[in-house]
């Protein structure tokens, strides 16, 4: 891809440095090689896998589809491998093997759609049809809502410009959002777009300069099956990046992994009291801890971790100190964000009422040090 001067070079020159940066580059290899090599995106290295013509999907039940996808991974992660190995682009590798008419991310949007009838995308496990009502915690059916999307350079340097698409509805209730009415308090006011609407828009951003598309909300676990299907009518070439609050179940980690490219996840909370008082979320260390292992191995990552005032030893050090003790330190970067001021129904809440002070942020600061975590150049 060819980087001209845009107007956001002047905005954020630490983003065209960033395309220079050696710890980046070393740190965020998938992402680098698909952003600057041009390397195929992993969706597109799933639509290159076939399904074997014995199979036929649509006569499969769910758990005939598992077996499937647990077989194709294998092939997935062979062909991965050699494309790393190799060093093929983007153009040789569709000439080399294109796409099967019947193949892996078809597979993939298939389980999607069985899932949606008994949903279970997030651990609230809502088991709700939603083809025929909205009665889970998301409180969506089976339509997604897109409330914007734009180039985004107020994410991290590598990022810059995104390609952001914000979905409608969340699956938290967390009293402090930021983005609380597309989220909690107007999730249906957007657009209703379907797989290839969505596909048209990651083409409009990837041409207009896009460095990936950066699936946002809200939240945009609940519309996974949308995303997974957008893909399909995808041709060109662009990071898929899943920014997120990382409640997926496992079924939604398996659908996932093998076309997101780069990770970036929200680590809120280091104890799960704090997320049930202040995100409604039970189980969370345990599922959000859970899914950044599984999620290490297939792609990159960006932790962005919000500090919270009063949250500090219970929260900030606890969550630096699980990265530190369960994620390979060379293979991930920590934006510590220090910009939280209290919005939503965050003044209901004495500890959260007020921003955190310059000795709090020093304080965690000095921890991520302490623990040897990568953070300074990516924190703004
Ligand atoms: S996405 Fe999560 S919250 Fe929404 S219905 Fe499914 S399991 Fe429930």
């Amino acid at each position: 891809m060819e980087f001209r001067a845009h107007y956001w070079s002047m905005l954020r020159p630490d983003a065209v440095e960033a395309l220079h940066n050696e710890v980046f580059r070393k740190v965020l290899s998938w992402y680098y090689s698909v952003l600057v090599e041009d390397y195929p995106a992993k969706f597109h290295i799933a639509k290159a896998i076939p399904i074997p013509s014995d199979i036929n999907i649509s006569s499969c039940d769910e758990e005939c589809l598992w077996a499937v996808h647990r077989d194709l991974e294998k092939s997935f992660l062979s062909l991965w491998r050699e494309v790393r190995k190799e060093g093929i682009k983007f153009r040789e590798f569709k000439k080399m093997y294109g796409e099967a008419p019947r193949n892996f991310l078809d597979l993939k949007i298939a389980i999607a759609k069985s899932i949606l009838k008994n949903c279970r995308f997030c651990e609230w496990r809502c088991g709700v049809n939603r083809y025929t009502g909205n009665g889970g915690a998301c409180r969506l059916d089976s339509k997604t809502y897109v409330h914007s999307w734009f180039l985004h350079i107020g994410e991290e340097a590598p990022l810059v410009p995104s390609g952001t698409i914000f979905y409608g509805s969340c699956n938290f209730r967390c009293v402090y959002c930021q983005n609380w009415d597309i989220s909690q308090e107007n999730p249906f006011s957007g657009v209703v777009v379907g797989p290839r609407q969505l596909a048209l828009m990651q083409k409009e951003l990837r041409d207009s300069g896009a460095r990936n598309i950066n699936h946002v909300g809200g939240e945009p676990t609940p519309n996974l099956y949308t995303i997974l299907e957008s893909l399909r009518h995808l041709d060109v070439n662009v990071v898929q990046l899943w920014n997120s609050n990382f409640y997926m179940s496992l079924e939604s980690m398996d659908l996932l992994k093998h076309v997101i490219d780069i990770w970036l996840p929200d680590f809120k909370y280091g104890n799960n009291d704090c997320a049930l008082r202040l995100s409604k979320i039970p189980r969370y260390v345990d599922v959000v801890g859970r899914n950044h292992k599984i999620a290490i191995e297939w792609g990159d990552m960006i932790i962005r971790h919000l500090v919270l005032p009063n949250h500090i030893e219970c929260c900030s050090k606890r969550v630096l100190k699980w990265i530190a003790d369960n994620l390979p330190l060379d293979r991930v970067l920590v934006n510590i964000m220090d910009q939280y001021r209290p919005e939503y129904k965050a003044f209901e809440y004495k500890d959260i009422s007020r921003r955190p002070s310059a000795k709090e942020l020093e304080e965690v600061f000095d921890y991520a040090d302490k623990l040897g975590i990568l953070w300074r150049d990516i924190s703004r």
